[in-house]
């Protein structure tokens, strides 16, 4: 049991085949008790249930810095501590740079962004009081070649974002015991590519990937564990590729 005793958030959790989702029940089976947090408040307290009775769904806009604040100290309240959290919440869009708007700009940059930055300030205080802690960002394949199958050009550019936020809080916050990494995955089956792609543009990224498929939500859960337990205790600042081997090529 990797997690014994450890309280992790995971936002973006709703989706029981989305990365969040796999995640919580991934650090839930290593013994984590799970803070699932997501913009929608039903699927939210349906995806914790479907974890187990001690796993609590919180309704939180990661957007909201106000909100974060408030969700996390009830986390405290609730479980006494926080030691883990998981930046996972994101939207894509598929769009060129002339085909999108401002408003697009805006949602995709502030889930992903926005909201790693306001969750990660929202524990640090709690983090520093007990020189301990744990940050995992998701970023995106998308950041490193510039966008491509799911992402326009505003997604390749906040994924961008999101690495280069967890190497900096790595490096500020290395001194406090406060570990922070990211992940980029590659392509993964979730509904995040519903109406972005299909089984054909499927089928050719998988032979295009060194492995030979797309990823599963459990492969980027797996590399989260990593991140976010002792078995990394020597790691923090990195992006982690989780893309079958794609750079390979
Ligand atoms: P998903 O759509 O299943 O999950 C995203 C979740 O984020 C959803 O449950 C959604 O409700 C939630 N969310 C959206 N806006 C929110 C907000 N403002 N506040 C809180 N929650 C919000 O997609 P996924 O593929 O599981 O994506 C998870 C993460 O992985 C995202 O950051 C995504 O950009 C990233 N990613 C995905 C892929 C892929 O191929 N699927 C590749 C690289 C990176």
């Amino acid at each position: 049991m990797l997690l014994k005793n450890k309280v992790a958030i995971v936002t973006g959790c709703a989706s029981l085949k989305g990365i969040g989702w796999a995640t919580a029940k991934r650090f839930a089976d290593e013994g984590a008790t799970v803070a699932l947090l997501d913009l929608d408040e039903k699927g939210g307290h349906a995806a914790a249930r479907e974890i187990g009775p001690i796993h609590i769904g919180y309704a939180c806009d990661v957007r909201d810095a106000k909100r974060c604040n408030e969700v996390v100290a009830e986390i405290i309240a609730s479980f006494g501590t926080v030691d883990i959290l998981v930046n996972n919440a994101g939207v894509s869009q598929a769009k060129r740079l002339m085909d999108s708007t401002a408003d697009d700009y805006d949602i995709v940059m502030d889930v992903s962004l926005r909201g790693a930055y306001n969750m990660s300030r929202a524990v640090v205080p709690h983090f520093r009081s007990r020189k301990s802690g744990n940050i995992a960002c998701i970023g995106s394949i998308a950041a490193q070649r510039g966008g491509g199958v799911l992402g326009g050009p505003h997604y390749a550019a906040a994924k961008g974002g999101v690495q280069t936020l967890a190497k900096a809080m790595a490096r500020e916050l290395a001194p406090d015991g406060i570990r922070v990494n990211a992940v980029a995955p590659g392509l993964i089956d979730t509904e995040l590519l519903t109406g972005k792609i299909d089984d054909e543009g499927k089928r050719r990224v998988a032979e295009s990937t060194p492995l030979g498929r797309l990823g599963t939500p459990q492969d980027i859960a797996n590399a989260l564990l990593f991140l976010c337990s002792d078995l990394s205790s020597y790691v923090t600042g990195v992006v982690l590729d989780v893309n079958g081997g794609f750079h390979i090529h």
